[in-house]
């Protein structure tokens, strides 16, 4: 009856229900954070069901990643009571594997394919470039994976690639390769992520009667994030709302954040273009934060050229201004979060309505340690706990080998990392010598290389490999223990290994491993580092209560918080370095809407700092704040610097040392009864250039007095 309108429709106002109602034909809701688009999406997968419409089947929905694709399950099922298992919900990768699965054959797999990993991935490129003759130390094949990876992300198969678009890569024979790779996928029945869309698209292209079927079957389709979308996706996209045209896609222009990974803002921005006759709805009012921290928010995004623009206005009170605060250091930034969420904690505040958003992974460890050291629980949403992570167990295991030879659960997990061509079959054989003579297994390898039971290149690198460990060892009484452990992870190639790498997680990991090294300046020495590190594992049990989020800033995307705090607002860290220096002004443009969606996740408290100081590679070094702390307007922030930075504050903060370093007699610092002398003595005859000198005129090192900060702090 007229007037009458069920109560999930009532919840929304009236840019929203248009968003909800508009059913037939294209729909492009624009709009800014927090607008409730993500709610207006979801209301209208319910709203189509609601009203009979359609049956589940028949609408596709797309969200960012599986989380967002359960909540929005979990919404719907709750709305309408149901179990939503077999509906057309998921990421882009979900749909299209489901989809491709149903017709493998016309592509040339059958419907038991496999999905590869990288692993996977390399092994098999690595093969053929062998085959081809093409040199890996000069084309390593992580770097022709991601060429070829990029053309995935366009959608282009080796047909509809050219030599010229090839370029110079591998001589010139990267697109052979290209091809070679696809057939060996079809051989093997498998194909990588990139290969799920683009199959599908080339299926959809090529079997009309296949589209014609999906057409049938899609009648809604419903899209979020849509400004991150790439090539490959929006071109399926486009396939499959051929059929009825109704799509309805919502998304922010200056939320687009992954440029980076192919991503292209133009998408949103041709939508009325690319499907004429669309509606463009814009939601302005915001129901997520204080007027105060819209304001910062809009304040920083106006420096953006190029933006569509648009209003946001609330309801909600000012509330509290946004906290800015300048730090001395980042000890003191990761102190001062921690006190805060405690006092907030004590106010009534869930931990789990907390979050500390960063710009880069190796930003959390700071705040980990904070957390454990004060009991608070937390998770790193997205991501490992710090000392959790691939290549910090990695590191970890280098230096825990040289503390304590004995450590044969540390031996072997470098043993062959970076890759040194030593198989199983030797481990088996260290092992069982190790077992036999009764003594660890470094030192049964050192016994081993004695004799010639092994085969002389396997020898020859254990060989050296031991005599690293020795002269490693021998340096530990004189070297500083930072400047040792930079020297561990240089001289053993494993820096070298993620250098070489070209995935997009290597970067962070490279960062990731500087910052163990900036963590090692904390401590007197390496025992005392070690012992640190075992304490704070052991006390990062995983608990069920409410827990404070750490994630980064492109993980918190569609979320939201009561609290959030925004750490490291500093030139190079953010806007990020890297992002400045490979895309300029673009880089710079990414890196501000980084910090618009960071603004905005917070309900009803932000809190921005920067620390004046940081360590890098164990001495200071000043940093300046972030060009984004400028251009928050004064009316909606408030200003507060460390007190300590006039009175003497820092001296106090190195006093208070709550790590337990430097402590003697603990399981680290006990050395291995079992390891023999000689070994002790090869590594002091061993020759290894000015590190030998400086172990001449050694003495012990710990007494060293850690470097302060020296330089003027800028507010
Ligand atoms: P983002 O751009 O960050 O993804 P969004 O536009 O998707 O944000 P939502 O997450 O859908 O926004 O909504 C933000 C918050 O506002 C949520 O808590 C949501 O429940 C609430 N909200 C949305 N619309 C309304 C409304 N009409 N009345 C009350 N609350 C609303
Ligand atoms: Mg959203």
């Amino acid at each position: 009856p007229a007037g009458w309108s069920p109560a999930y429709l009532d919840a929304l106002n009236p840019a929203q229900r248009e968003a909800v109602e508009s059913l037939d034909g294209p729909v492009l809701v624009l709009a800014g954070a927090g607008t409730g688009k993500t709610r207006a999406l979801t209301t209208r997968l319910a709203h189509l069901l609601m009203t009979r419409r359609v049956s589940p089947w028949n609408i596709l929905a797309v969200t960012f990643t599986n989380k967002a694709a359960r909540e929005m399950r979990e919404r719907v099922g709750a709305l309408m009571g149901t179990d939503t298992e077999g509906w057309w919900m998921g990421t882009f990768h979900a749909l299209a594997a489901r989809i491709l699965r149903r017709h493998a054959e016309l592509v040339g797999l059958t419907s038991s394919f496999t999905i590869l990993d990288t692993d996977d991935q390399l092994r098999l490129l690595k093969q053929l470039m062998e085959a081809e003759g093409v040199d890996s130390k000069k084309w390593p094949a992580r770097l022709l994976l991601s060429v070829i990876e990029r053309w995935k992300d366009r959608a282009l198969p080796p047909d509809r690639l050219r030599p010229e678009d090839a370029g110079e890569a591998a001589g010139g024979k990267v697109l052979t390769l290209y091809r070679q790779y696809q057939d060996r996928l079809r051989t093997l029945n498998a194909c990588d992520f990139g290969d799920l869309l683009m199959h599908n698209i080339t299926l959809f292209q090529a079997h009309a009667d296949v589209l014609a079927d999906y057409h049938r079957r899609f009648r809604y389709i419903l899209v979020d994030e849509y400004q991150d979308t790439n090539v490959a996706q929006y071109l399926w996209l486009r396939l499959l709302a051929q059929g009825h045209h109704n799509i309805c896609c919502v998304g922010d222009d200056d939320q687009s954040i992954y440029g980076w990974r192919g991503a292209e803002v133009g998408n949103i921005l041709r939508f009325e273009q690319d499907f004429p006759g669309a509606k463009v709805i814009r939601l302005e009012q915001n129901y997520r934060s204080t007027g105060h921290i819209l304001g910062a928010a809009a304040g920083v995004i106006a420096h953006n050229q190029g933006r569509l623009g648009k209003t946001l206005w609330t309801e909600a009170e000012g509330g509290e201004k946004v906290r800015l605060r300048g730090l001395w250091d980042a000890d003191s930034e990761a102190r001062w979060v921690g006190d805060e969420v405690e006092a907030l904690q004590r106010k009534g505040t869930s931990l789990d309505q907390m979050a500390v958003l960063v710009r880069a992974g190796f930003q959390t460890r700071e705040f980990e340690e904070r957390f454990i050291t004060l009991g608070l629980p937390y998770r790193v949403v997205g991501g490992q706990r710090f000392y959790e992570r691939l290549e910090i167990r990695d590191a970890m295991a280098y230096l825990r080998v040289v503390a304590q030879p004995a450590d044969d659960l540390a031996f072997e997990r470098i043993i062959n990392t970076p890759k040194r061509g030593i198989g199983p079959a030797t481990i088996q054989q260290l092992y069982q010598t190790s077992r036999a003579l009764g003594v660890p297994l470094l030192e049964a390898t050192w016994r081993l290389t004695e004799t010639d039971e092994l085969k002389p290149k396997v020898r020859g690198t254990l060989r050296g490999l031991v005599e690293d460990f020795a002269r490693w060892r021998a340096q530990m009484d004189t070297a500083r223990h930072t400047d040792l452990a930079q020297s561990i992870l240089d001289e053993s190639g494993y820096t070298r290994m993620w250098q070489e790498d070209k995935t997009p997680e290597a970067p962070g990991r490279l960062e990731n491993l500087k910052e163990l090294v900036n963590a090692m300046g904390e401590f007197e020495n390496l025992l005392g580092f070690l012992e640190h590190v075992s304490l704070v594992m052991e006390n990062a049990e995983t608990v069920d209560s409410a827990q404070v989020s750490l994630m980064t800033l492109h993980g918190a995307k569609g979320l939201e918080f009561d609290v959030v705090f925004l750490p490291g607002w500093e030139e190079g860290v953010f806007p990020s370095q890297r992002t400045l220096d490979e895309n300029g002004i673009a880089g710079l443009e990414e890196e501000r809407r980084l910090a618009y969606v960071g603004i905005t996740r917070g309900r009803k408290r932000v809190y921005i700092s920067h620390a004046a100081n940081r360590r890098i590679h164990g001495t200071w070094s000043t940093s300046l704040p972030s060009r984004f702390i400028g251009e928050l307007p004064d009316e909606h922030i408030a200003v507060e610097n460390d007190p300590g930075l006039t009175s003497g504050h820092w001296g106090q903060g190195m006093a208070g040392g709550d790590g337990g370093y430097g402590r003697g007699g603990s399981s680290w610092g006990a050395r291995s009864d079992n390891f023999s002398d000689s070994f002790n003595r090869m590594g002091r005859q061993a020759p290894a250039g000015n590190r030998t000198s400086r172990l001449i005129e050694g003495t012990a090192l710990d007494v060293t007095p850690r470097a302060r900060p020296d330089a003027p702090f800028r507010p």
